[in-house]
């Protein structure tokens, strides 16, 4: 009986059964009439009349209520989904009036949603230390530090935003919201907390370096050994032959152990960079001379294109680290050329954006098409030289690639298998486009 009386008073109380009581208090009002004034099988066919109605509003309306009811759940579902997901989330409408925010949302940006929901956000919110961050995840060109992980205009656009102070790194994923017609409603914006997993990846590189700094000291030890028993004069030759195969071995070995440390510096996000102001055709050259030698060795012409006018360009770098960069680019394309071959180094000021672009152009053994997407990766060697050149880490692309990226630069490859290969270095020439802090780019 409880059942009955509490399912009545539900359907008296639901929005969508208003139209069926006010129909069975019109049809009964009517069925009284009619007792008064329809006689006969007019009284009955006014009966059946209001019967039938009754049956077919009360349906309609109780499957309407049962389907908004259904609606409603499904609402609070998934409003309670997006309140206790870790990630945080942020919608925002076509007038970007920000709709919705959940808790994980508010502690990333240690702001409350109050503070901000149905207001329209507007990058003079970057102006305001409260609402930065927020501003900066939304119009991410006012971030710091910004990597974009995805094509442009493919949905969802992910981008990783590094933040300075506080020390945060953010994922962020954008999408659009769609109306039924594929018209575009709002954008809702995903933001993934990343600071914790540098923080562990940085942790786990810190124990290739201690292993790497181990390992140096007693080899640079059994070096000095080796450099001083082979400057006595009176070893036989077979003996001779000996010390230097050590001596060699052990400069491999030391190159292999400084190209691990390098890397896993750079994963923990502390090289150390140390920037200036200098001249890149200067700094160019110099790098030139340096594979002089191994150039003479591999029987490979190096020429440089130097830009017309004679003007310096001035780029803010850390020489040392840049440098390295450039002689692994300029070691491959001496290592893996042709005899008789040429690397020509051209460097020029791009016309529509401040940036340089150097690109060192090889007539070598290229690099196969399908090997293109990992070249930049770790330990990626190519099968078609590793039969000639034995020695190589495969680290030295990778770690190119981090410090051009820290330098706010970027760098591309193309190549024609047994034709040759071009890598195009882009530097900026305003200081303002390199990053405030090191990121760690990894191998996406
Ligand atoms: P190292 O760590 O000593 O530099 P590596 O030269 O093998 O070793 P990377 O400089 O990272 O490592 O280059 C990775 C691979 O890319 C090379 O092994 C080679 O297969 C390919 N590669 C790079 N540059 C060229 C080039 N100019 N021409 C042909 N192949 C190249
Ligand atoms: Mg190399």
């Amino acid at each position: 009986m409880n059942k009955i009386f509490s399912q009545i008073k539900e359907w008296w109380r639901s929005p969508q059964m208003t139209g069926f009581w006010f129909f069975l208090f019109a049809g009964i009002f009517s069925l009284v009439i009619g007792l008064r004034y329809f006689y006969g099988i007019w009284f009955w066919v006014n009966f059946v009349i209001v019967l039938i109605s009754g049956v077919f509003i009360f349906r309609a309306g109780h499957r309407a209520a049962r389907e908004s009811r259904l609606a409603a759940f499904g609402y609070r579902r998934l409003q309670s989904i997006v309140s206790n997901l870790s990630d945080g989330i942020v919608s925002y409408d076509n007038n970007m009036e920000i709709t919705e925010m959940n808790a994980a949302a508010e502690q990333i940006f240690n702001i409350e949603k109050e503070l901000v929901i149905g207001k329209r956000i507007s990058p003079e919110w970057g102006g305001d230390p409260k609402l930065k961050m927020i501003a900066q995840v939304i119009f991410p060109s006012l971030a710091p530090t910004v990597i974009k992980r995805s094509d442009p205009g493919v949905y969802p656009q992910v981008v990783d935003i590094s933040f300075v102070e506080p020390d945060i790194d953010l994922r962020v994923s954008t999408d659009r919201i769609t109306g039924e017609k594929g018209e575009v409603l709002g954008f809702v914006k995903v933001v993934h907390d990343r600071t914790r997993e540098i923080k562990l990846l940085r942790s786990k590189s810190e124990f290739i370096t201690v292993a790497a700094h181990q390992l140096r000291t007693p080899l640079t030890a059994v070096r000095w050994a080796l450099e001083n028993i082979s400057s006595v004069k009176e070893l036989d030759s077979a003996t001779k032959e000996l010390v230097s195969t050590g001596l060699s071995a052990s400069g491999k070995l030391m190159k292999i152990i400084e190209d691990l440390l390098n890397t896993s510096k750079i994963e923990e996000g502390r090289f150390g960079y140390e920037f200036r102001d200098m001249d890149i055709v200067a700094f160019l050259e110099e790098a030139l001379s340096g594979v002089q030698a191994i150039a003479k060795e591999y029987g490979v012409n190096l020429y440089f294109d130097r830009p017309a006018n004679g003007v310096p360009i001035i780029v803010r770098m850390d020489p040392s680290r840049l440098g390295m960069a450039f002689s692994n680019l300029l070691d491959n394309a001496v290592k893996y050329n042709v005899k008789n071959g040429s690397v020509t180094v051209k460097i020029e000021r791009m016309t529509d954006r401040p940036y340089v672009e150097v690109s060192i152009t090889d007539t070598g053994v290229g690099i196969p098409a399908e090997d293109m997407p990992k070249l930049f990766s770790k330990f990626y060697r190519g099968a078609n030289v590793t039969r000639d050149e034995t020695d190589g880490t495969g680290l030295g692309l990778y770690i190119a690639k981090n410090i051009i990226f820290r330098h706010g630069g970027g760098i591309q490859a193309e190549s024609v298998l047994n034709r040759g290969t071009t890598v195009h270095v882009f530097l900026p020439t305003d200081p303002k486009l390199i990053p405030p802090k090191e990121i760690i780019y990894g191998e996406e």
